[in-house]
């Protein structure tokens, strides 16, 4: 059994990003930039008020309580009028509206009252007060965006506050695309009654949400008998569209589990199988030449969950370019005790609210409901116990 760590560095390793395509600017939500992007324009590209007030000109520090200002014209957000003060003068100005030439301070409309054409200071305001000085926020030359990083909505704001459009675009690497191959003769698809012995397929579908989450595409998916032939086949047939391929079920030790060879004869090579991780021991990973990779994940529903998260899922991350892909462990604290005298780290899924992890239901490797209500997966070491009260690494579900 190779340790958790170990297989997941090694799948990394593996692992190319994928080449760079042009996408829209809103379409580039999610993916990986590609390159470095740097400031053209400044934030704020001006001086500006901070407020809807008054622009005051004054000597001084300060302009005191009770001080009167002579209203001389009115700057709106927009056009900049050119207007210019002297010490004693103050206009009209709104939010965003760049600021008078000789503006010492801007006077909040709350703090001023207006009387024969000036206006007395309520609260004394401080030179500089309500000004939002030009490149106070973001210079040119300062890079906005680093290859590799996600884009988010807010990156796409500060994109479209350099004058990037809808119709501009981003260069982000291709999304990764992933066929899934559900194994198992006792499987039944939707829409037909169930048989004694046999259950709902549920795993591809789950995988496929999970493949999504990451930003990925699903480009096929498939279920198939326990045979060696039919294995082989439905690999063969998603090959034709995909980067990689996610099996789930049949990679154990049993004479009825064809992943491995399977994958042996569409030419895959098997790099590591069988980690210490609690659930997910038969994990299995597998190359080809061509650089397509396979995932074999065991069938149980956490099992399969729990490998996706801790090794699929980085795998695919790196592949849309992330330069940060492994796992985002935070730290929680442990509403109850949390044992494990196993030889490999166990992953318990649960709640993670404020902080504070809570196992749910039955933490066995097919109980998918506790799964279903869950929303972070606690890590506790093998052959460790945490306390109640005490302070355990958590991987949220759903951050992509
Ligand atoms: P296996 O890894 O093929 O030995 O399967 C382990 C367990 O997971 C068995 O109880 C299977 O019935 C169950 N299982 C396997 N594949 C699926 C699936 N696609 N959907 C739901 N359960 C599955
Ligand atoms: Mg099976």
């Amino acid at each position: 059994m190779i340790p958790e760590d170990e297989a997941r560095e090694r799948v990394l390793e593996a692992i190319q990003a994928l080449p760079l395509e042009r996408v829209g600017l809103l379409d580039a939500l999610g993916r990986h930039a590609g390159t470095d992007r740097l400031a053209t324009v400044p934030l704020p590209g001006f001086d500006n008020s901070a407020m809807d007030g008054y622009a005051l000109a004054f000597e001084g520090e300060t302009a005191e309580t009770g001080a009167r200002f002579i209203l001389s014209g009115e700057q709106p957000a927009g056009a900049d009028r050119g207007l210019s003060l002297q010490p004693g003068q103050a206009a009209r100005i709104f939010t965003g509206a760049p600021v008078p030439a000789g503006t010492s301070a801007v006077l909040m409309q709350e703090d001023a009252e207006t009387a024969d054409g000036a206006v007395i200071v309520r609260e004394a305001v401080e030179r500089g007060e309500f000004i939002r000085r030009a490149g106070g926020d973001l210079c040119v030359g300062q890079r906005i965006l680093e290859a590799g990083e996600k884009i988010t909505p807010q990156l796409i704001g500060l994109l479209a506050s350099q004058g990037l459009g809808a119709k501009s675009e981003l260069e982000v690497h291709r999304r990764p695309r992933v066929g899934i191959v559900a194994t198992g003769d006792e499987l039944v698809a939707a829409g037909r009654p169930l048989e004694a012995g046999e259950i709902y397929e549920s795993n591809s579908l789950m995988l496929a949400a999970l493949v999504r989450q990451t930003g990925a595409e699903v480009t096929g998916m498939t279920h198939c008998q326990d045979d060696l032939d039919a294995t082989a086949a439905a690999i063969d047939t998603l090959l034709a569209d995909c980067d990689v391929v996610i099996l789930s079920g049949g990679v154990s030790v049993g004479e009825r589990d064809f992943v491995k060879p399977a994958l042996g004869r569409c030419g895959f090579v098997t790099d590591l199988w069988r980690v210490a991780i609690k659930p997910g021991k038969p994990f299995l990973f597998a190359r080809r030449a061509d650089g397509r990779v396979a995932f074999g994940l065991p069938g149980n529903p956490v099992s399969s969950l729990v490998t996706f998260v801790t090794m699929v899922a980085p795998a695919l991350r790196k592949m849309a370019g992330s330069t940060a892909p492994s796992l985002d462990f935070t730290s929680a604290t442990a509403a109850d005790e949390m044992r494990n005298g196993d030889k490999r780290p166990h992953y318990l899924r649960g709640e993670l609210r404020m902080g504070v992890f809570r196992a749910i239901g039955r933490q066995e490797s097919h109980a998918l409901f506790g799964l279903a209500r869950s929303n972070a997966l606690a890590r506790v070491a093998a052959g460790t116990s945490i306390a109640g009260g005490g302070q355990v690494a958590v991987l949220r579900l759903g951050a992509g």
